[in-house]
Formats: C-alpha cells, structure tokens, sequence
C-alpha cells in the first residue's frame, strides 16, 4: 500500500511540477524584477502543501486529505505566478490550457487502466521536453529572463543550471520515448545489449559533463557556441535512448520511477534557471520521491539500482523478454464449483491479485466473492507485490476502486509468512510474483526478485486464461503443475463471477 501511495504522491507533484512550468513564460516575461516577498511566502506554503500532501498520501486513511492539501497548493502556487507578473500574453497562455487541456482530458477519459504505465512514461517525456524547450528559450533570451549580467553575459550559475536543465531535460525525453514504446508493445521488451555499452554510456556522459563545463567558461557569443548547445542536448536526447534499450524483463517498473525523477530534477534545474521558487520545490519533490520509489522498487525486486540502470537483465527468456519453447507437464483443471466449494469450506484464503485481474477488469466481482465468502465465517486477506500489475501501486488502486478494506489488504513482507497456515491461495492474474524460480533458477530473468510463497498454501487456485500464456518475464511456473494447485482456466471476471454464482 505504501507504495501505492508513494506513486500518486509523486503523481501530485509531478502535476504541480507540469503546471509551474506551464507557467514560467508568464515568470518569464516579468523576470527582470525580483518577485515580491508576499510571492516568495506564498510559493513557500504552496510548498508546504505539497509536503503535506506528501504526507498524507503515505496513508489510505489520510489520502483524501493528502489529495486537497496537493490542490490547495497548486493552486496557490499558479495563482501567485499569474498575479505577480506582467502577463501580456494572457491569451496565448488561454489558448495553450484550451489546447494542451483538451488533449489531456480526452487523453484521460479514454485510456485504459491497463495501459496507464505508458501513459506515465508518455507524459514523463512531455515533461523532459518542456525543460529543453525552456532551456532553449532561456538561452535565445537571456535578457528576458534575467540571467545576464552587467555586461550582458549570461552568468556561469545560469550556464551551469542552464546546460544541467537541457542535459536532464532530453535524458527524461528520449528515455520516456523509448519507455513507452516497450510498455506499450510497440518495441520489443527485450534488452538491446550494444557491444561496450558501459564504455558509451560513460564515455557520452562525461563527454555532456565536460562540454557543461566549457560552455560555462567560454565567452558568451563566442564562435560556435550554438553548436555548442545544440551538442548537449544530442548527447543527452542519446543517451537518454542508450540508458533505457538495454533494460527488459521483469525490470521495467523501476524504469518508470526513475525517469519519473528525473523529471522532477529536469524541472528544478529550470526553476533555478527562471529563478522560480514554486518550480524548484515541486521539482525537488517529484525528483526525490522518484528517487526514493526507485530504490523501494529496486529493494522490492531485490536488484541494486546500479545493475537496472547497466541493464541487461532479463535478456534470455520468453514474452517480454523473449520466447522460449515450454516442455508439456501434467497440470489439474478445475472448475468455478470446484473453487467454491473449497473457498466455503476453507478457515483462511489468501488472495493474490495480478496483472490479468487489471486485464480482466475483475476487481468489483473479486470484492463481492470475498464479501460472500466473509459472510460464511471465511478469513479473507489480499496479498500486494510491491512489482504485481503493470504499475507501482497498480493493484491497491484497484481493490481501492472496488472498496475492498483496507485493513484486509497486506504488503508482501507483512503476508508472506501467513502462507503456511493458509487454507487457500486463490492466484487471480498475477503469474511472475508467484514464481518459485525466483528463489531457485539463477538462469531465471526474476531470479531474487521476492516472491509469495504459495507454495506452502495446503490449497492453490489459479485462474489464467490457458497454460500457454506467460507472464511479463516470459518464464514457466512450477506453481502451475504442484500436487495441491487447480488451474481454473478462463477470463479473470468471468471464473470469478461464475464462483460467486455458486457460492449462493
Ligand atoms: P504477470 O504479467 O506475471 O502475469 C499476468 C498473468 O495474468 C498471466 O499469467 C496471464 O496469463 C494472466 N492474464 C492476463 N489476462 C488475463 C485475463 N483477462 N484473465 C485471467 N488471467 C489473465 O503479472 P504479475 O502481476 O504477477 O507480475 C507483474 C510483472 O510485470 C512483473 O514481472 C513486473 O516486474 C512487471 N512489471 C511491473 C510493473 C509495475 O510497475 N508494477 C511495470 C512493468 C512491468 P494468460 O495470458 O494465460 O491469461
């Protein structure tokens, strides 16, 4: 759950971080003048807010809040940026929220849950690609901005921010790019292992590093300094492609918050550059939840950060990361009867949902099993992987929109021992996040990555929708073929509601 609410916190800030620099043109253009103390405060508590928001959406009892609190303070934060400064081009700045806002709303009404994590990368990359924009605007217009000095050189602090700005801005635009086209199928998921990557990647990087460096000290308006600019952001836009082709299988959740981060830093850089308070702030946020949901990912996967940014895991094996051929072994298959009667019959069942329940759309027919079940005296618990859906926090939003208890809904480390004395393991749709190989085949793409130990459940059901299908890894399960597990072969939300029929 914590880390659901870690994401939509992030997803608070990030919003705040878009909208501040949606507004910095309006900054811009009265950049001249130092803002006034009453907008420095004010930028301070639309701050404070959205600390309190962060707060609050450490906990499902306190989202709510959390959520208002967040509210509150954009909308502190826009109003004081549209008041203190000379907004001439008012209109344009209507027309662009007529535009950009139609987009997103259609955007929004029509996606699918199960297509919001390329969505997210998608949006990331809008976010990179505002920070290189307004860096590009801040270097064409210095004056405007405010970051010359007397002799009407742009400043070194400004350079620096300036080049860092531009350089993360394209690292999150071309890595978001490439993010959503293996999220959303349209680029195999596979890693694309280049010959010394490490070197290239090193190499590129100090090479951006050190090209910051010189425009920093070189005269402004010197020979060649375009070009100079222009190199940055290639090499950046570059590398931002060659840190994301090689990651795949089973790693790609970590991806999402990373790039998420770096939006965040990419929009605090500018807020230094524009001398916007509000845009450092929520761009510090965003950049540090990011950072701090990545590690909790990479801990939760039991991967260190530095071998998901190398990349390569995941390489040899089938569906996302492949397809291996699967040798034929003797599995039973249950029906929607059979489950129920065992379910009714059960002390204790834990539910594991995954990825196919999001698919299946099955959360509302889940909730109403586990309240028929409840009714009967059944013990009912779910069970969350911190990597289970598409998503961080994919299932908890789930369960949530379904108003599945929260005190019923537990995090791996808190459930897993509870599979011992657990009557039944009821698997819905998830697959990788019950794979013993996890614990056993070191050749396995999850191979450390913590899984749920059904295993030791006295009864497993699990409900795909046909023993070809794998899961995001592309590895078979053993959990399918043990003596005490019924494959209920069919469409999540349809075996579910053909067992709650029974369980009348
Ligand atoms: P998996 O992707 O491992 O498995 C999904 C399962 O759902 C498959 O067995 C599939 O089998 C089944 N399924 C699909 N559609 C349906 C349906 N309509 N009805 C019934 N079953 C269905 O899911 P998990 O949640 O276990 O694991 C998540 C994986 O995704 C992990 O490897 C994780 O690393 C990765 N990932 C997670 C992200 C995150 O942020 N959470 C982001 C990116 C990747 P079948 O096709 O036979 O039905």
């Amino acid at each position: 759950m914590a880390s659901l609410l870690r994401t939509a916190a992030k997803s608070a800030a990030t919003f705040a971080g878009i909208a501040a620099l949606a507004a910095t043109p309006a900054y811009a253009a009265g950049a001249e003048g130092a803002a006034p103390p009453w907008a420095m405060l004010a930028y301070l508590i639309s701050g404070v807010f959205f600390i309190l928001a962060l707060r609050g959406l450490s906990s499902p009892a306190t989202s709510r809040a959390g959520n208002r609190y967040g509210m509150v303070g954009m909308v502190l934060a826009v109003a004081t940026t549209l008041i203190t400064h000379d907004i001439a081009n008012i209109v344009e700045i209507a027309i662009a929220v007529a535009i950009g806002g139609s987009i997103g709303f259609v955007i929004a009404r029509r996606i699918a849950m199960t297509a919001m994590p390329e969505l997210v990368a998608g949006f990331h990359s809008l976010v990179g690609l505002a920070a290189v924009v307004v860096g590009f605007g801040a270097w064409l217009d210095p004056v405007s901005f405010g970051i010359v000095d007397e002799a009407g050189q742009i400043l070194a602090v400004s350079r620096i921010e300036l080049g860092l700005g531009i350089a993360i801005g394209a690292i999150t635009f071309s890595g978001s790019v490439i993010a959503f086209l293996k999220l959303s199928g349209r680029m195999s998921g596979s890693p694309i292992l280049l010959p010394a990557r490490h070197i290239i990647n090193l190499g590129t990087l100090a090479a951006i590093l050190g090209l910051i460096g010189y425009y920093t000290v070189s005269p402004q308006g010197g020979p060649g300094e375009g070009q100079l600019v222009l190199l940055i952001a290639l090499l950046a836009f570059a590398i931002g492609f060659l840190l994301i082709i090689p990651i795949g299988g089973a790693d790609m959740p970590v991806v999402v918050s990373m790039l998420n981060s770096y939006s965040g830093w990419a929009a605090a850089a500018m807020g230094f550059t524009l001398g916007n308070t509000a845009m450092i702030i929520t761009g510090a946020l965003v950049g540090s939840s990011g950072a701090i949901l990545s590690y909790i990912m990479c801990r939760a996967m039991n991967r260190s950060f530095i071998s998901v940014i190398a990349g390569g895991f995941g390489g040899d094996s089938g569906g996302a990361a492949g397809g291996a051929p699967r040798e034929q072994r003797p599995y039973k298959q249950g029906s929607a009867e059979d489950a129920a009667y065992m379910l009714e019959q059960a002390e204790k069942v834990i539910i594991i949902p995954g990825y196919g329940m999001a698919v299946a759309q099955a959360q509302h027919a889940l909730r109403e099993m586990g309240d028929k079940l409840k009714e009967k005296g059944v013990e009912v618990k779910y069970a969350i992987h911190p990597v289970a859906g598409r998503m961080p926090g994919h299932m908890n939003v789930l369960l949530a929109e379904a108003s599945v208890p929260y005190d019923e809904v537990f995090e791996l480390e808190d459930i897993n021992s509870d599979f011992a004395q657990c009557d039944v393991a009821f698997i819905i749709g998830a697959n990788d996040v019950v794979n013993p190989a996890a614990k056993t085949d070191k050749s396995s793409p999850i191979y450390g990555m913590p899984v749920f130990d059904v295993d030791k459940a006295k009864q497993v059901f699990f409900i795909k929708r046909s023993m070809g299908g794998v899961g995001y890894a592309g590895v078979d399960n053993d959990v399918f073929y043990m003596n005490q597990t019924v494959m209920l072969l069919a469409d999540a939300k349809k075996m579910v509601e053909e067992i709650v029929k029974s369980l009348d």
